[in-house]
């Protein structure tokens, strides 16, 4: 089951975002996450207002194909277009380009703090855990792709699709940190 939204068929799911139990009847939007532990994935609830803000494309897309009314929707609308702008809306999945939330992490390229509410690109990295290795997050200044890649072995022009699919932010933005890294 895809993401879609639906009328809460009880009252005992929780949202994902505010932690508040959702009301049995309201709609709710319900993300697909995959399972860790087997192959049938599992849905993850949100009430829209919250999904609005911190899901907008996934709310988006699940709010076109929903036939039925939405009440609110001008509401709805509006925290989705706020919540691109910010850009600090959750992305789909690594790598990503967002708006750096403080201004503590240092780039993984020439080691330099990236500063607050300008644009990061994240990419997965390994990270050693005690004797276990494990991946998560690290970050760059878009300047510092290029040579980051060349280290790696990766591919800008594979790189810069990803971040069109992964990133949640204005398109006019996303282009600009793309042609950054390009060109860098
Ligand atoms: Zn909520
Ligand atoms: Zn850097």
């Amino acid at each position: 089951m895809a993401n879609h939204i639906e009328e809460a068929k009880s009252g005992r799911a929780s949202c994902r975002t505010c932690k508040k139990t959702i009301a049995k009847g309201e709609l709710r939007l319900g993300i697909e996450a995959a399972n860790a532990f087997g192959d049938t994935p599992s849905m993850q609830w949100h009430h829209l207002a919250c999904a609005a803000g911190k899901l907008p494309a996934e709310l988006q897309e699940a709010l076109d194909a929903f036939p039925g009314d939405v009440a609110d929707r001008a509401a709805l609308d509006k925290t989705m277009a706020d919540a691109i702008a910010s850009g600090h809306a959750k992305p789909a999945g690594l790598p990503y380009t967002d708006r750096a939330p403080t201004g503590r992490a240092k780039c993984m390229g020439c080691g330099e703090p990236i500063a607050k509410d300008s644009y990061r690109v994240a990419v997965e990295r390994e990270l050693e855990v005690g004797a276990t290795m494990t991946t998560g997050a690290g970050y760059l200044h878009p300047a510092c792709v290029a040579a980051h890649l060349e280290t790696k072995g990766g591919d800008k022009a594979e790189l810069a699709a990803n971040l069109r699919t992964n990133s949640r932010i204005p398109e006019a933005d996303l282009e600009r940190v793309i042609l950054e890294l390009e060109n860098a």
